[in-house]
């Protein structure tokens, strides 16, 4: 009995040992794990620093409270989504620009303002602004080609002519 006991008395500070070393080598990776972690999400050096020295002053608990308390994305993250929000507005923006100088116009403008292309005709009938390739007013059904007469009506009429003769 007495023998076990002194061996124990030899082995225990062995085990000591071995268990905080064991630790300290997982707080030292949790620091530089930190460390590497809080570089790819900031680069405000006061909170790198705070964020390392919370981990080295609480060990374990300071990780989990870094990791509740770090900046959600990374910088590389934040970089794409910013990126991606640009070119979204930039499509929105794009819905109404002008063909050929790409200046932004409204939507009811009949004519580019910077280099006066034609974008649009007024319907002849109603006023309203309409496509210049429809056919037809949607708004009122007045054809293409202005108002009640110019386009339309002397065709009718020619066709009228040749069925008479
Ligand atoms: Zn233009
Ligand atoms: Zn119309």
């Amino acid at each position: 009995m007495e023998n076990i006991l002194a061996e124990l008395k030899n082995i225990l500070p062995i085990v000591g040992l071995l268990i905080s070393s064991y630790v300290v080598v997982l707080w030292v990776a949790a620091l530089i794990w930190t460390y590497r972690d809080i570089h790819s999400r900031t680069e405000d050096i006061l909170i790198q620093v705070l964020s390392v020295a919370i981990v080295f002053v609480l060990n374990f608990a300071g990780l989990i409270v870094y990791l509740i308390l770090r900046p959600r994305e990374t910088l590389i993250q934040k970089y794409e989504r910013e990126l991606e929000e640009t070119y979204m507005r930039r499509d929105i923006e794009d819905e109404h620009v002008c063909p050929t100088c790409q200046r932004g116009i409204q939507p009811d403008f009949i004519l580019c303002p910077y280099c006066q292309t034609s974008l649009r005709r007024a319907c002849g009938g109603c006023e309203r602004v309409v496509d210049l390739t429809w056919q037809v007013c949607p708004y009122c059904a007045t054809p293409a080609g202005g108002g009640s007469s110019r386009t339309s009506q002397p065709i009718y009429r020619q066709q009228e002519e040749v069925l008479v003769r």
